[in-house]
């Protein structure tokens, strides 16, 4: 249609016109900090939306039934888009903290999706329908949703735990602000406890196999911090090249899984002598206290 009505412009004007599409083509590109990625697994699907400068929203499909929930949708018109791209029905909005980059599109996304469910730990969220709490349990489709509360970057943090009901695939969390890949969350209204709770109790018990999708491209950053801790660790130094690879070609470096954080995330990882040792302490609290201090000033 529009192909068709530059054509039928004189040569000159559609020349422009066209030069200016795909200027605006390559504008767009441009500013998005990451291309959208799709992964298919056995029993769910999980679309990567990339937001704003370094914020990443989800959609997790329900193979069966084409049940679909959002995590943080901050661009509800990103999110729109990829609900009729992929022809799935939205039900169910998860919201991991009330930080207007995560929750601040809750309200235009109701308006524009009518019914949905919008779950999230606390009132401070928009448009918020259901208040959770530690282990509230819910369903997209076949899938099944745990929350987990893990207060600390704010009050009422919730990660959200999404399974199939088949147990050979693996689980999937979606972890906001409170882990990233390689860091951890500012502790904005929580203490070094909190996190320690929330990554070495709740998160750190979680299968080895879990897949994890943060809330942010911090990766690279994370992993430098990292490798400052813990100048000899291999597994930092193989996912920083891992990393830089992904970045290069503008891929989000997500998901990770749990095992894979134990082995090169610094936060996972105060119980290890070599943390502890870097900021000499002797307890993983302390630790936990400690990194975050280093990491919070930490210029690279
Ligand atoms: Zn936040």
């Amino acid at each position: 249609m529009l192909a068709r009505f530059v054509n039928s412009l004189p040569f000159g004007l559609s020349q422009r016109i066209t030069k200016y599409y795909f200027q605006a083509l390559v504008w767009n590109q441009r500013t998005t900090h990451s291309s959208p990625e799709f992964f298919e697994y056995q029993n769910m699907n999980v679309k990567i939306l990339p937001a704003l400068k370094d914020n990443y929203m989800y959609l997790i499909v329900d193979k069966a039934t084409k049940e679909a929930a959002i995590v943080d949708p901050v661009e509800p018109k990103t999110v729109l888009k990829a609900v009729q791209d992929e022809c799935v029905n939205l039900t169910t909005v998860l919201t991991t903290h009330h930080h207007w980059d995560h929750a601040g599109g809750n309200e235009d996304l109701v308006k524009m999706i009518p019914n949905l469910k919008v779950y999230g730990g606390e009132d401070r969220i928009g448009a918020l329908t259901d208040k959770v709490q530690h282990n509230t349990k819910l369903q997209v489709g076949n899938l099944n949703v745990q929350c987990l509360f893990t207060p600390c970057h704010t009050s009422g943090h919730i990660c959200y735990l999404v399974t199939a009901p088949e147990e050979d695939s693996d689980p999937v969390v979606f972890t906001g602000d409170t882990l990233f890949l390689g860091g951890c969350g500012r502790f904005f209204e929580g203490t070094a406890e909190e996190m320690h709770k929330a990554l070495i109790d709740i998160l750190g018990n979680l299968p080895d196999n879990t897949k994890v999708f943060c809330g942010h491209e911090y990766t690279l950053q994370n992993l430098k911090f990292a490798s400052h801790v813990e100048p000899d660790n291999e597994h930092v130094k193989n996912k920083i090249s891992w990393s830089q690879k992904k970045r290069q070609s503008g891929m989000p470096t997500v998901p990770s899984t749990i095992i894979e954080e134990k082995l090169y995330n610094p936060f996972m990882r105060v119980t290890e002598p070599s943390v502890m040792k870097y900021v000499n302490k002797t307890d993983p609290i302390e630790t936990m206290k400690a990194i975050r201090l280093e990491k919070d000033n930490f210029k690279g």
